[in-house]
């Protein structure tokens, strides 16, 4: 994951989707570009930005193409910001390994990733954590893990954890599970 904010966007080509994904124009068809550039837009996005570190907002670039077969304009969002998500993808993979592989309570995953401290004694859960788990769980999430699954919302968050540790690049390994599956994400869609 990059340290700073205001990362900047892969290039127009770079991102350009292959296909329309609402109306299936290929983007380079009979010699004409059908997909074009449509600029860039910032999402804002929070997490921390490595395991240990205090949560930060952060603008996270995006590149905008608009169809010109349908007029669809879609936004491409990068590895590390799952589509609309306020969470960047390795801190919801931080959160689960918290969770799911290192025995932290919801509340505690809450206080440290989320950024979010309970009112005074209220300890309370974070039902975020469930949610996306179950969103694993439907493969709504990280799909291309295969981590669809039955089971308890914190089962789930263990079996991706475990998936995502596995993504990990060769450098990430002997880390801990946290920084593992922290990395792991950057490299998942
Ligand atoms: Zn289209």
């Amino acid at each position: 994951m990059r340290g700073q904010s205001g990362v900047s966007p892969p290039t127009t080509d770079e991102a350009r989707p292959r296909t329309c994904p609402r109306c299936g124009q290929p983007a380079f068809e009979g010699g004409e570009v059908w997909i074009h550039g449509h600029g860039v837009v910032q999402r804002q996005q929070r997490g921390p930005e490595a395991p240990g570190k205090v949560t930060v907002k952060r603008e996270v670039s995006c590149r905008r193409y608009r169809c010109k077969a349908c007029t669809a304009v879609l936004t491409v969002v990068p590895a590390s910001a799952l589509a609309r998500k306020h969470f960047s993808g390795a801190a919801m993979a931080l959160a689960l390994t918290l969770w799911g592989l290192c025995g932290w309570s919801a509340a505690q995953v809450r206080a440290v990733v989320g950024g979010q401290l309970p009112p005074e004694g209220k300890p309370r859960g974070w039902r975020t954590l469930a949610r996306w788990a179950r969103q694993v769980a439907d493969g709504k999430l990280w799909a291309s893990l295969d981590s669809r699954a039955q089971g308890a919302p914190r089962q789930v968050a263990a079996r991706v954890a475990q998936a995502l540790c596995g993504r990990a690049p060769p450098w990430a390994r002997a880390a801990g599970l946290p920084h593992q599956a922290f990395a792991g994400a950057c490299h998942v869609n």
